[in-house]
C-alpha cells in the first residue's frame, strides 16, 4: 500500500544542498519509488541540469510544479484536538485508513475553495490522484478523489461535517 504522507517542503536544493532564498524560484518533483513518494526541491540551475520539464518523462514521477519559495512556517503544533478542517485532514493522513478516503478527499476539497490549499496536478487513473500545495507551509498532500456518487455525496458530508466544530466551517459551501 502507497504511504501518503505530507511532503514537507525542503529548505534547501536536493541536489547542491545550497539553501533557497525568499522568493527564489523553486522546482518541486514528486516520485513514487517503491511505494513511497519522495519529494525533491531544485534551485533553477540544478533543475536546468536535470533536463527541465523533461523530468516529467522520468519512470515514477507523479507531479512537478514550481513556485516561489517561501520561508516555510512551521506546521501548526497540535496540543488541542482542534477540529478544523485542516487539523482533521492532518490526522487523517497519519492514519492513512482507506475507510477514511471519501473524507480525506472532501476535507481536501474544501481547503482548496478556502485557499489553504492550492491544486497543482490531477493524475489520471482508475483513482485519480490530486496533488495539493499547502499555500502557508508549502507541504504536499496527495489525495485520491474516490470518485464519490451523488448518492454517496450527502453522506459523506454529513460525516465530515458532524467532526467539524459546530457542525459548519464551510461544509456545506
Ligand atoms: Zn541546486
Amino acid at each position: 500500500m502507497e504511504e501518503w504522507k505530507i511532503q514537507p517542503r525542503g529548505s534547501a536544493c536536493s541536489v547542491c544542498r545550497r539553501p533557497f532564498e525568499a522568493r527564489e524560484t523553486c522546482h518541486t518533483v514528486l516520485t513514487l519509488r517503491a511505494g513511497q513518494f519522495l519529494r525533491e526541491d531544485l534551485c533553477a540551475p540544478c533543475w536546468q541540469g536535470q533536463g527541465g520539464g523533461e523530468v516529467r518523462a522520468r519512470v515514477g514521477v507523479v507531479s512537478l510544479w514550481q513556485g516561489g519559495f517561501e520561508p516555510p512556517e512551521a506546521p501548526p503544533p497540535d496540543p488541542l484536538p482542534h477540529q478544523d478542517a485542516e487539523s482533521i485532514l492532518r490526522r487523517m493522513m497519519e492514519r492513512n485508513s482507506p475507510e477514511e478516503a471519501e473524507a480525506r478527499y472532501l476535507l481536501a476539497v474544501m481547503l482548496e475553495r478556502k485557499r489553504v490549499f492550492r491544486h497543482r496536478e490531477t493524475r489520471q487513473g482508475e483513482t485519480p490522484l490530486l496533488v495539493y500545495e499547502h499555500a502557508g507551509t508549502g507541504e504536499a498532500f496527495l489525495i485520491h478523489d474516490p470518485r464519490l456518487r451523488l448518492d454517496q455525496l450527502d453522506a459523506v458530508q454529513q460525516r465530515v461535517s458532524a467532526m467539524l466544530d459546530g457542525g459548519g466551517v464551510g461544509a456545506k459551501a
